[in-house]
């Protein structure tokens, strides 16, 4: 038997991002439920046919969905919390699920369940909420739909799934639940309704099945341990049941392979992208008989294999275990790259030829695994592809060798302030005279309607630069007017002029590209379309004085400056990896430093660089983790220390808990720290209390994810609290994140309470 070629799953939004409009028309009421079912109906049974064109010999099915994989997995196995066991329609109920109901007519108001990124990438899932009693129980009517369509299109796919461990580990108990409480003592209850489903399947003619296990890729406790060998052995020794395949993946699965190995499961698939080094290990660990799912076509990023390389990895596999033993596959699931890159008409194309989307990755696949049985590869396919690899090694727009030269200049110094920061504080307090407690908000403003219309006409021609410029300014003043009104402290522009906090600095930055269409997921209807980092990292002018200056011009306060850390525009891009990350990330920082100095030199006194996506890029494997905090950091002070001691960085991070990288976040050593906390109840003051952190910081107070206004005795309460844990004097006021999704008449209500609050524990607390 042949290689057999196949991905792990497909992106899902639809190359118009046709499910987004689908699905926000529906919830906007605008369209019923059939023509929303009928869409993605519409798009499963474009992308299956896409893929039994391209000739995949396995093609994913169920890894399609309405909102989330993790929801319809909690859907599938009955763990719907009780709140939301009184909405009857299946639908709404689901989409109630992902995004709570509220309906103050009819006494309705349901939270939705949490969200949060999945493993180390930028999308979002849906957690499961648990009960104390939880019990579990089959509810099949997704894949038994989905897999007839497919087989009414003459495909027999392999369904996909998350595996039971993986399920409940991503899962959390409902808050009245004890702390302490493991979501895998429930994995005996979890296990018959695997069963029951592999069974089923298996009736319906599957012949093979794909658990996702991407938590294999995490240092595993001994409780987790022994969660999978109950969880594959059971399912490996089921009666009725397709041959599965245990899916690892975003990184190494070093020795949880034999997790794997000793289950009696048929089939393992590696992440050859992330580990590389894996395949060695496997192939002389696999059990006769067991097939390798080789994932050497990159499902995290835009860029074209080195089929020469890739095809050398296939070649050691089929020798080792012979051709009916290897698939070729893609390294996760295609969700995390746009769907086709023949889509994009305006990239230069020379670039164009140096990348692949879900199509051509798809493609790829199927050269891959056509020729391992070749020696040496042949045919036009390989050429191209090493030819355009070899135009890329060259080309002149990847290297700048003035660049080059700085970052191999870099000394630690340069990343080092000049003062401690007791010393530097003690000038900042001398020049800023700010009160206890300053208020402050993390940076942006309502992006309004008229906002993005005055946009758009710049962009179509039909507003003049001037005309826009002078639109943006008239904001910028009306957002000062109204922060004053409002007796906030310190102040900002409002970031009008910017769309998404990293394709503006990325469109100003040299070495960046921009596609049409290269949208892909980040949770629900939501997308982005992140920039395409190909080249050494350059600013050509300054990018944000004028605007932080012309602000700084209207007001007495101080305005902070405004910009996107380096980690956070390297994470929200689609990366080179002609060289290591940590290199691409000091050339951005380098670029920003740049910055930063302009903006000091404006008169630009306080400097916010935002980095919310830190924690995100943080490796699965704890030991590749002290490696990326080092350039991490590293980065953030190289664009940040180049400043005199009075001028005061500040720096905001949110989307994530933060208690395992406090450590790294202190090394940073901004001066002022603007952290979300308020939605956990300041679950991060615990990690405070345990550690304590030696600058000022800002624990959000305000929780901007929802249009609710908070009242003043909430946020005096949590001001309180932390002022139990962190010296008073060294706290600040302000919301957990931006204010761009939300509505002026709701933030100025919230935005006035926070000033009372701040005010009312001003007074208890000031000394005399
Ligand atoms: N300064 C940005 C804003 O306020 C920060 C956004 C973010 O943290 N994601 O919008
Ligand atoms: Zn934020």
């Amino acid at each position: 038997m042949p290689v057999l070629a196949t991905v792990l799953g497909h992106p899902r939004i639809g190359i118009a991002r046709d499910l987004k409009k689908a699905l926000e028309a529906y919830w906007s009421g605008a369209t019923s439920a059939e023509s929303l079912l009928a869409t993605a109906q519409e798009i499963r049974s474009r992308h299956w046919s896409m893929m039994k064109e391209a000739g995949l010999d396995q093609i994913p099915c169920n890894d399609f969905s309405l909102y989330d994989h993790m929801l319809d997995m909690a859907v599938t196995v009955g763990a719907i919390p009780s709140r939301f066991q009184r909405i009857a329609d299946p639908l709404n109920r689901y989409f109630a699920m992902a995004r709570g109901v509220q309906d103050r007519g009819a006494g309705i108001d349901l939270s939705p369940l949490e969200m949060t990124k999945w493993f180390d990438t930028n999308y979002h899932y849906i957690v499961p909420e648990l009960s104390a009693d939880q019990s579990f129980v089959l509810n099949p009517t997704k894949i038994a739909a989905e897999l007839a369509e497919a087989q009414a299109l003459g495909i027999a796919p392999r369904p996909v799934f998350p595996g039971p461990v993986t399920f409940l580990k991503l899962s959390k108990y409902a808050d009245d639940v004890p702390a302490g409480t493991d979501p895998l003592e429930l994995l005996p209850r979890l296990l018959p309704v695997y069963e029951e489903l592999l069974a089923l399947l298996a009736g319906h003619g599957v012949t093979s099945l794909q658990l996702d296990e991407p938590c294999l890729c995490f240092d595993l406790d001994a409780r987790s341990e022994e969660a999978y060998r109950e969880a594959l052995s059971r399912l490996g020794h089921a009666a009725k049941r397709p041959t599965l395949l245990v899916a690892a993946y975003f990184g190494s699965i070093g020795d949880n392979q034999r997790l794997v190995t000793d289950s009696g499961c048929e089939a393992l698939h590696l992440d050859l992208v992330r580990a590389p080094g894996d395949l060695e290990a496997v192939l002389a660990a696999l059990p006769a008989g067991m097939k390798l799912s080789l994932g050497v076509v990159d499902g995290r990023n835009v860029w074209r294999s080195d089929l020469e390389q890739t095809h050398r990895m296939v070649r050691r596999a089929v020798t080792a275990l012979g051709a009916e033993r290897v698939m070729v596959a893609s390294s996760c699931s295609l969700l995390h790259v746009p769907v086709d890159l023949d889509a994009e008409t305006r990239l230069d194309p020379e670039l164009k030829s140096w990348m692949a989307f879900a199509a051509q990755k798809v493609a790829e696949v199927r050269l891959l695994a056509d020729a391992a049985e070749q020696e040496e590869p042949q045919g036009a396919a390989f050429d191209q592809a090493a030819a355009a690899l070899a135009r890329r090694r060259a080309a002149a727009a990847v290297a700048n060798p003035l660049v080059r030269r700085r970052a191999e200049q870099v000394t630690n110094a340069m990343t080092r302030r000049g003062a401690p920061f007791a010393e530097r504080s003690a000038k900042q307090k001398r020049r800023f005279d700010l009160p206890l407690l300053p208020t402050t908000t993390i940076g942006s403003f309502p992006q309004s309607r008229e906002v993005r219309e005055a946009r758009s006409k710049w962009r179509g021609g039909t507003l003049d630069g001037e005309g826009y410029q002078g639109f943006l300014q008239g904001e910028i003043r009306r957002c000062i007017e109204k922060q004053e009104q409002l007796g906030l402290d310190v102040l900002v522009h409002g970031e009008f002029e910017r769309t998404d906090m990293v394709e503006y600095f990325g469109e100003q930055l040299e070495g960046f590209a921009f596609t049409q269409n290269g949208w892909v997921q980040s949770y629900g209807s939501r997308c982005v379309k992140p920039p395409v980092l190909y080249g050494d990292v350059t600013r050509p002018r300054p990018m944000t004085v004028e605007w932080s200056g012309f602000a700084q011009s209207l007001s007495k306060r101080p305005v902070k400056g405004m910009l996107t850390g380096p980690v956070t525009i390297l994470q929200w891009s689609f990366v080179r990896n002609d060289q290591p990350r940590s290199e691409t990330c000091r050339q951005i920082a380098l670029a920003l430093r740049d910055e930063v100095a302009d903006l000091e030199r404006a008169g630009i006194a306080m400097i916010q660089v935002d980095e919310p996506a830190i924690r995100e890029g943080l490796p699965l494997r704890r030991r590749d983790w002290p490696e990326y905090l080092e350039w991490a950091v590293a980065s953030f002070c190289l664009a940040t220390a180049g400043v005199t001691d009075e001028t005061q960085i500040h720096t905001h991070m949110c989307y994530s808990e933060f208690g395992d990288i406090l450590p790294a976040i202190v090394a940073m050593d901004a001066d002022v720290l603007s952290i979300e906390s308020s939605r956990s109840r300041m679950e991060l003051l615990s990690h405070f209390r345990q550690h304590g952190y030696p600058n000022d910081v800002g624990p959000g107070i305000y929780d901007i994810h929802s249009p609710r206004v908070p009242t003043v005795e909430e946020m005096t309460t949590l001001l309180q609290l932390a002022a139990e844990v962190l010296p008073v004097e060294r706290l600040w006021v302000n919301p957990d994140c931006g204010l761009k999704t939300r509505g002026w008449p709701e933030i100025e209500a919230s935005l006035a309470n926070m000033v009372q609050a701040a005010r009312q524990v001003r007074r208890q607390r000031s000394p005399g």
